[in-house]
């Protein structure tokens, strides 16, 4: 038997009907089969009717709220208030699930933020008026820190009634993605279905410690910064300004390289302006992406997390780390509604998914790691992504100090204890690459993956337990 017959006898054996030669839905499967790796003849979506020309707020289930255009119902300008939920318009025959909705676009809506202009008219995206915004930042190097802590205070003191995303952690997109796993499974009376596991030799989950420096001080305090991260084994990447803000010597981006920590790039600047308009952004980009080659960087991140990811295009970057899952407490509101990567074009997005050390020191004025632990905790649990920023800056006062200490000890006890895998922000670009290029084929009656980096790669089942989704992962080959 040839290989693709054989996949194909396995999937009838596990109750899978053959593939449909020249499947026209086939596009709406892709979201799908690119996040779970799975067998591409899984699922097969149709489209119900034609979708709204209005996008809205809509849900997909109970708990889950989306944005977008769709075929049935009403979708709301607003998260507040009842809104209309389209699963119960999900019909499913002859093994074809029925949506009122896009897939693909739904979640692009979620992960490039679409959604998040919608009912804000009268501000620009990046939080406030574009001349409050201007001000402020013409003023800020005068400010001192009380005061500057002040107003940004002033500016966020909305957070907590933000319906949407959910704080303190928010996985709409997987929660979409396991939602069409299941009515897949289920219209074709599937138990369980093999795909490629998350993350490398069986880890559980993952996270990544990132270090932005900012201003001088906190450049001078990077060396002891590293010892503080090698007394826990624990590698980070430091993000560095490269105009500006302070000098950038040889010598200290060698000790960052020779420690075998990471160097990318943080903004240009960082004067608040790089997405200001595009031409001004396609200049800068030009300038950023130099440097990058200079520094010899693989990875990009924007100052404050200002983005948008309609430019990204012109980033000549591996990876990018500007985009929060929730963004209640960035100046730019928002947030990707996911805590696992994802490609933006070619450039491979790792989203940040727990709260900045200056938000909870200097907004919330919480020197414990309660919050911290709680979202790990909760990211972990569901296979996650944990993405940390911790600034040289901010963690020079003892009191700071020893919070960033307390995590980074968190940090170490559940790599042991749970199987978190705490790499280097580069390895997890290069992971996800070569898992988003494994094929997973059956031979015999047993699921092999192949593709470069597979060695790593295990064999996982999702198991239909009533209306959710269990996951296990097989042993190494
Ligand atoms: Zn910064």
């Amino acid at each position: 038997m040839a290989m693709d017959e054989k996949s194909e006898y396995n999937l009838k054996r596990l109750g899978f009907p053959p593939r449909a030669k020249n499947d026209p839905t086939g596009a709406m499967n892709q979201a799908i089969v690119e996040y779970y790796r799975c067998p591409e003849n899984l699922a097969a979506f149709q489209l119900a009717g034609k979708v709204s020309e209005d996008p809205g707020y809509f849900r997909f289930g109970p708990e889950t709220i989306c944005y977008g255009k769709s075929s049935s119902g009403f979708r709301s300008k607003e998260v507040i208030g009842p809104l209309y939920d389209a699963l119960n318009d999900v019909t499913a025959a002859d093994g074809t699930v029925r949506l009122p909705l896009d897939p693909n676009d739904i979640l692009q809506n979620l992960r490039y933020e679409r959604y998040s202009n919608n009912g804000h008219e009268g501000q620009s995206p990046l939080g406030a008026p574009p001349v409050v915004r201007d001000f402020y930042y013409r003023l800020r190097p005068y400010l001192p820190l009380p005061i500057r802590k002040h107003i940004q205070k002033a500016r966020l003191s909305d957070w907590t009634k933000i319906a949407f995303p959910r704080w303190p952690v928010d996985r709409t997109v997987e929660r979409i993605l396991e939602r069409l796993l299941v009515l897949s499974m289920k219209a074709q009376a599937v138990h369980q279905v093999p795909f490629v596991w998350f993350w490398p030799d069986g880890a559980t989950s993952c996270a990544i410690m990132t270090h932005d420096v900012e201003e001088l001080a906190g450049r001078n305090f990077c060396s002891r910064l590293m010892d503080l991260d090698d007394s826990m084994g624990i590698k980070a990447s430091f993000q560095i300004v490269p105009e500006k803000r302070y000098p950038v010597p040889d010598g200290f981006l060698d000790e960052i390289r020779d420690r075998g920590f990471e160097i990318n790039i943080q903004d240009l600047n960082h004067d608040g302006h790089l997405f200001s308009t595009q031409e001004q952004f396609l200049r800068r980009v030009e300038r950023i992406n130099e440097y990058a080659r200079k520094y010899r960087a693989l990875g990009f991140r924007a100052g404050a997390l200002y983005r948008n990811q309609a430019w990204y295009g012109a980033l000549d970057f591996s990876y990018d780390m500007s985009v929060p899952s929730v963004a209640h407490l960035d100046p730019q509101r928002g947030g990707c509604c996911s805590l696992m990567p994802f490609f933006i074009g070619r450039i491979l997005e790792l989203p940040l998914t727990t709260i900045q050390d200056y938000s909870l020191f200097h907004i919330l004025n919480d020197y414990s790691i309660e919050l911290w632990k709680q979202q790990l905790t909760s990211i972990t649990e569901q296979h996650g992504l944990a993405s940390f920023i911790v600034h040289p800056d901010y963690i020079i006062s003892k009191r700071a100090r020893a919070t960033y200490q307390a995590l980074l000890e968190l940090l170490a006890r559940l790599r042991k204890d749970r199987k978190i895998w705490i790499p280097l922000p580069h390895e997890v670009d290069r992971w996800w690459r070569q898992r988003s290029e494994m094929r997973l084929l059956s031979v015999g009656n047993r699921w092999r993956i192949e593709g470069r980096g597979s060695e790593r790669a295990r064999v996982a089942f999702a198991t239909l337990v009533g209306d959710e989704l269990a996951f296990t992962v097989e042993g190494p080959n």
